[in-house]
Parts: C-alpha cells; structure tokens; sequence
C-alpha cells in the first residue's frame, strides 16, 4: 500500500515538481474498503502556483521604467530640434540684416542730398560771378540774371532742406543698425550658452536611458509573455500607460471610481485586474 502510494507521489511530482506543497490536500489511491480508511495516506499537495502572482506589481514597476524612458526620449527628441535649428538667431540677422540695408539707403540718400545741394551752389556762385564779374552790361540780361540767381537760392534753401531730412534719416538708421547688430550678437552668445547647456543635458539623459533600459530588462524577466503582450497592447491603445494605480478608490489615472471588492481583488494580485472605465491594469500597492 505504502509502496503503491510512494510510486503515485513520485508520477505526481514529476507533473507537477514546482507545485507540491502544503495548501490543500488532496487524496491518493483513496482506499474502496472505508474499514481500511485509517490505514490510507492523505497526501497534502498544493495547488497549482497561480502564475498571475504578482504580475501587476511587476507591471507597474515595468510602467514606471517605461514612463520615465518615454519622457527621455521625448526631451531628447526636443534637444535634437533645437540643437539644429537657429530660429532666434535667424530671425536676429533677419533684423540686422534688414537695418543694414536701410541704413545703405539712406547714406546714398544722404549723399544724393549732398551733392544736389553742391551743385546747387557752384550754381549759384558761377551765376554770382558772372553778375558781379563785369563782363554782363546790358540791364536786361543783368536782372534776367538775378533773378535766375534768387530762384537758384530759392531751391537751394528746398535742397537744403531735404539734405537735413537725409542726415536726419541717416543718423536714426545707424542707430537702429547698431540696436540690431547689438540684438543679433546678444541672441548669438545666447543660443551657443543654450546648446553648451542643452548639449550637457543630452549626455545625461542618454546615460540615465541607458541605467533604466538595464533596469527594464531585469523589471521584465518576472513578467509573463501573456502580461507583456496585454501590457504592450494597452500601452499601445492609452497614451503610453498600460497601468494605473488605485488611489483613493479611484483610478489614478482616469479617475473613475473603483469600488471596494475590485479594489480587494486587485489587492490580492492573483490576477490582473482592469479598470472598467479606461481598461488600464489595476495595482494595488
Ligand atoms: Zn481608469
């Protein structure tokens, strides 16, 4: 009898070698005669081990590596655009390029206004000397000349006038010039100190990627293939967060309510357990 009981215990352990414990009992080679009862041997063996364990927990330390990883590669996503762009400094040299321009205009302007106002006056000296040089006697041709003279002074006073408006114009377009040269140098020392600093920040996040992508693989290894897959999927499906904590009876993430025996399920972690409102995994901690 205690032979045949042995050869059955052997068949069971070997189906079930991770299994047998103590937790329930279960009765072999359970004897026909009830008068032989006290002689049977009850065999405690434990039931099979629920592979779901513990798989929320592990979830969420999974979800929690995965958030911070998506958020570094997210920043440094970011970091590359603005490494390799120069928005601000394009748009600095823009303006000074631009007041550059201006401010050639107006010196062509200004010395337009210079010279029209030369001539002018050689003009009038030319008329001046002819006048007072002797050489003109008739009265007609002298009065013709004078007033030809007045009118050369009246428009030299219009010349003169625009020749102010040019200087004037000339001395606000270097100014603004000088602003904008100013800017765009200021804007350049800028952008180099912010990729120094956005350069320094890069390195550090790929070296912590590359402590938490150590730390996932070891999170993983407890993480059945079915978990994984639902996870991955869910992930997949809701912005990134495949698992969402029970907070306050209420999903931490949704914010729907949980009542109190899901929340207890969840608790026990012997099963995955979801939120019926955004269907992420429940945790329980
Ligand atoms: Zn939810």
């Amino acid at each position: 009898m205690l032979c045949t009981a042995n050869i059955k215990i052997r068949r069971i352990k070997k189906l079930r070698r991770e299994t047998i414990s103590a937790t329930s009992i279960l009765e072999i080679n359970k004897p026909r005669n009830k008068n032989r009862a006290s002689k049977c041997l009850v065999w405690i063996v434990k039931p099979p081990y629920n592979q779901y364990m513990n798989q929320s927990a592990h979830l969420y330390l999974l979800q929690k590596l995965d958030t911070q990883l998506d958020q570094i590669l997210a920043r440094v996503s970011e970091i590359d655009r603005l490494l390799s762009e120069d928005e601000r400094v394009r748009a600095a040299r823009q303006v000074a390029d631009t007041a550059h321009r201006n401010l050639e205009n107006a010196r062509l302007e200004a010395r337009n206004a210079d010279h029209l106002v030369s001539d002018q006056k050689v003009k009038i000296e030319q008329s001046e000397a002819s006048l007072y040089g002797g050489r003109i006697h008739n009265p007609k041709e002298l009065q013709d000349l004078q007033k030809e003279i007045e009118s050369l002074k009246r428009h030299l006073a219009t010349l003169e006038d625009r020749q102010l408006e040019t200087m004037i114009a000339l001395e606000e377009s270097e100014q603004v010039a000088s602003v904008a040269d100013s800017a765009f140098e200021k804007t350049q020392a800028e952008v180099i100190q912010a990729k120094a600093g956005l350069a320094g920040e890069r390195e550090q996040l790929l070296k912590t990627r590359q402590r938490l992508q150590t730390e996932r693989s070891a999170a993983l290894s407890p993480i059945l293939e079915a978990s994984l897959q639902i996870y991955n999927r869910i992930r997949e499906q809701r912005k990134g967060i495949a698992v969402a904590c029970i907070d306050d009876e209420t999903c931490s993430t949704c914010g729907a309510p949980i009542r109190p025996a899901e929340a207890q399920a969840a608790r026990l972690q012997s099963a995955l357990h979801y939120c019926s409102s955004c269907g992420r995994v429940l945790f329980a901690g």
